[in-house]
């Protein structure tokens, strides 16, 4: 239909890359299956990028089910390319082997993971991956890896509070942590508008 662009959300990793050798389009990743998710990476450092001016030399705590996480392995990388120390926790279960090669630091010890962190990102956990045992209920699942006050308060006095959404409320973050004046995840969907539009921008004028 030679659109000038398509931006694709496939369920298998590797998709939107198969279709861009194929077509002339300019093809935005909107999500592939476990593997990348690079505009919400872009939005949520755009995000941090507003609120602290840099992300270089900034402890990042991402925390949750990293193993079939998109939006973790896109921030992964592009943070640690700003210069980002990005620390990774959840349970052993949640957590890919060899995702350290990334530079990401791994931990299963959350206290330690939030410990004077400048951002705090929590992924979201589904809760079908409790019937596949990676976790044994989600009470427990937030006992020792949600982020709730007292966690917080081992962060940066300054820590913001982030989340690609949707969020399970009182699962990876406590109501009062999710609604806390730290919290930019309002802010990070808002960006999310701003970044797309940037990039259809660039797509369409650019020559390729
Ligand atoms: N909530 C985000 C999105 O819908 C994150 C994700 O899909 O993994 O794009």
């Amino acid at each position: 239909m030679e659109a000038d662009v398509i931006v694709m959300r496939h369920p298998m990793g590797g998709a939107p890359h198969m279709l861009a050798k194929a077509v002339k389009a300019a093809v935005i990743n909107a999500g592939d299956g476990m593997h990348e998710h690079p505009t919400q990476a872009l939005l949520d450092m755009m995000t941090i990028h507003e609120k602290k001016g840099t992300l270089e030399g900034l402890k990042v705590a991402i925390v949750g089910d990293i193993q079939h996480s998109r939006v973790a392995r896109s921030n992964i990388w592009g943070m640690t390319t700003m210069g980002a120390d990005v620390i990774l926790c959840g349970p052993t279960t949640m957590i890919p082997t060899g995702i350290e090669k990334t530079g990401a630091v791994v931990t299963t010890d959350m206290d330690h993971a939030v410990k004077d962190a400048d951002i705090i990102m929590g992924l979201r956990i589904q809760r079908e991956r409790q019937n596949d045992g990676l976790f044994p209920s989600v009470r427990e699942y937030h006992q020792f890896f949600g982020i709730d006050e007292r966690r917080q308060a081992l962060a940066k006095d300054d820590a913001i509070i982030m989340h690609p959404g949707p969020v399970n409320r009182g699962v990876e973050l406590s109501s009062m942590v999710i609604d806390c004046d730290r919290s930019v995840i309002d802010e990070q969907v808002t960006n999310g508008v701003a970044i797309r539009m940037a990039l259809l921008y660039m797509m369409t004028r650019s020559e390729r």
